[in-house]
């Protein structure tokens, strides 16, 4: 339903999919569950037949380039002064992470963007660039900064420092975090050793719960400064949502019931914000989560937003 909700988008929403090519765990032999078109994907399991129609399809062979082409162009747009989100929606275990940061021989979105808006500022002699990137973790509707000096060593619900930041609204319309880090990043070298630093701050301060990363959003937000008469900021929102295995019952997915429900909370706070700029409905209703609260100055009808699907059957279906 989630789904159907999110992927039945225009304009300057573009919904695609990626589907995950059969891993070890999964049994090689049983023939895959999903056929893929073009623009459409059907999946079919025991009894259930169900067809999606997307802006795009990557099939099982697409490669991290191929989907990082169809992402390009808008990295120009976030250059020219847009705020725009690249967003990655999906259960635990399709790919969402793989596709955003990939691995060390095959990049994901996330590495490879921020190369190309180096890439693009340096090519651009007429207007002088600056990048600063911050990153944050959204988990049980609280927020940890994760480029912060000190991390927490435990859960963000018992660390007083660098978690449970605040939003702000500034009187131009934008929306802050209050004392979140944010690294100015000269150059790609700098920029790719911070990105490394958030990354792990997610991970290694998890050990101690099963995978709470898949029950926690990622977020990197590049800003970008444009330098000229006046000076333009925009930013560039690279996500990667929580599992969204909301849709079982938490005790079957090895979540606790606080976990499902907050996850649940700002994945379907998300849903209603895009369900309402679709229907271009004046009231769009930003504040029933911290996650829509964050991304409603980037999350508009005149934002464009880049969202990633993807599947995983027929084990969780
Ligand atoms: P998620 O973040 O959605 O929970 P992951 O990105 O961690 O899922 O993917 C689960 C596993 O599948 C990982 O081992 C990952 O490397 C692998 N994987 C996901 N997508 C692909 C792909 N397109 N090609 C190859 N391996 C993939
Ligand atoms: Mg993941």
């Amino acid at each position: 339903e989630a789904l159907d909700k999110l992927i039945d988008l225009k304009g300057s929403i573009r919904v695609f999919c990626r589907v995950r090519p059969l891993v070890q765990t999964n049994n090689l032999k049983t023939k895959s569950p999903v056929t893929v078109e073009q623009e459409k994907i059907a999946v079919k399991s025991v009894g259930i037949k169900k067809e999606f129609s997307v802006d795009r399809v990557f099939d099982q062979e697409s490669t991290q380039e191929d989907v990082f082409q169809e992402v390009k162009p808008i990295l120009r747009s976030a250059l020219d002064g847009h705020n725009v989100c690249i967003l990655a929606y999906g259960q635990t275990g399709t790919g969402k992470t793989y596709t955003m940061e990939g691995t060390d021989g095959k990049l994901g979105i996330v590495p490879r963007a921020i190369q190309e808006l180096f890439s693009l500022a340096s090519e651009d002699s007429s207007s002088p660039y600056s990048f600063s990137i911050s990153m944050l973790e959204v988990y049980l509707g609280s927020l940890r900064d994760l480029l912060a000096q000190r991390q927490p060593l435990f859960r963000p619900m018992e660390c007083s420092t660098s978690c449970n930041l605040s939003i702000l609204a500034t009187k131009s319309g934008a929306v802050e975090v209050e004392g979140l880090t944010d690294v100015s990043i000269p150059d790609l070298k700098k920029a790719n050793q911070w990105y490394c630093r958030g990354r792990r701050a997610r991970s290694t301060s998890w050990t101690n719960v099963n995978d709470a990363s898949s029950r926690s959003h990622c977020l990197t937000r590049i800003t970008i400064r444009r330098h000229g008469a006046t000076e333009e900021v925009s930013k560039l929102w690279l996500i990667d949502l929580g599992g969204s295995e909301r849709l079982l019952k938490t005790g079957a997915s090895g979540l606790t019931m606080d976990e499902g429900k907050a996850i649940n909370l700002s994945l379907s706070a998300l849903g209603d914000v895009i369900a309402a700029l679709r229907r271009k409905r004046s009231h769009v209703p930003y504040r029933n989560s911290k996650l829509t609260q964050i991304l409603s100055d980037s999350l508009g009808k005149e934002h464009p937003l880049y969202q990633f699907g993807s599947f995983s059957f027929p084990e969780t279906l």
